[in-house]
C-alpha cells in the first residue's frame, strides 16, 4: 500500500465519514427571495459552468472511492432527468445510509419516490404552514413541499422537514406563523419525527 493510501486510511479511521453537500445543479423550478445558492431557471444553464453528465459521473466515482456521506442538493436535484440518473447510479455504488437528498417536491412522481426509497433520508424545506402567505417563497412552494413529504412518508422513506430561521419564521408577535413552534406542533401528524432548524 502506498504511503499516501496509508495516510488516507489513517485519517479515515480517526475522523469518520465526511459530509458532502453536492449541489448537483444550480437550476431550480422555484425563485425564492431568500435563495442562498442564486438558483437559476430550469434549462438556463446548458453549456455553462455546470458539469455535464460525464463530469458528474467522475465526481460520483471520486466520492464513492472516498470516505464520504453525500447529500444531493441544488437547485433541485430531483427535477432534471440527468440528475435523477446520477442519484440512481449513486444508490448502486454507495450504501443507502450514506446518501440523502434535499429537494422541493416539484415534479415528485412515482419514479422520484422509488429513488427516494433507495436513500437514507429525504429532506424538504418548510417555512410556512399551508395557506399562509410567505413573501420569501413563490406561490405553491409550501404545498409542493407538503405533497412531497406526504408521498415520502407514505412510501416509508425517512423524511425530514427543515425550517430556515429568518424573520418570518421567528416572529414572536405572530404565533400563527412562528414556525419554530407551529411546525413542531403540526408535522408529527404527517409522520415527520425529526425537524431541523437552520440559519
Ligand atoms: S427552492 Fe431552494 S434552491 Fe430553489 S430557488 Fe428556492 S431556495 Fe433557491
Amino acid at each position: 500500500m502506498s504511503k499516501e493510501r496509508q495516510v488516507s486510511k489513517l485519517i479515515d479511521s480517526k475522523i469518520g465519514k465526511i459530509d458532502v453537500i453536492w449541489n448537483l445543479t444550480q437550476e431550480c423550478p422555484w425563485h425564492c427571495n431568500i435563495c442562498t445558492v442564486s438558483a437559476k431557471p430550469i434549462n438556463s444553464l446548458r453549456g455553462s459552468h455546470e458539469l455535464n453528465l460525464e463530469g458528474k459521473r467522475r465526481v460520483l466515482a471520486q466520492l464513492a472511492s472516498g470516505n464520504f456521506e453525500v447529500d444531493f442538493s441544488g437547485g433541485d436535484p430531483l427535477y432534471r432527468e440527468e440528475d435523477l440518473l446520477i442519484i440512481k447510479e449513486a444508490t448502486k455504488i454507495l450504501p443507502k445510509d450514506l446518501i440523502s437528498i434535499s429537494t422541493t417536491g416539484a415534479r415528485f412522481d412515482e419514479k422520484r419516490l422509488e429513488i427516494c426509497k433507495e436513500v437514507g433520508s429525504v429532506e424538504f424545506t418548510l417555512d410556512t404552514l399551508p395557506g399562509i402567505e410567505n413573501p420569501a417563497r413563490p406561490q405553491g412552494y409550501t404545498e409542493s413541499s407538503i405533497r412531497g413529504i406526504l408521498k415520502c412518508v407514505e412510501g416509508g422513506v425517512k423524511t425530514r422537514a427543515v425550517t430556515p430561521l429568518f424573520p418570518l419564521t421567528m416572529r414572536k408577535e405572530k404565533p400563527a406563523i412562528s414556525l419554530s413552534f407551529s411546525l413542531r406542533m403540526w408535522l408529527p401528524g404527517m409522520g415527520i419525527t425529526k425537524i431541523l432548524s437552520s440559519r
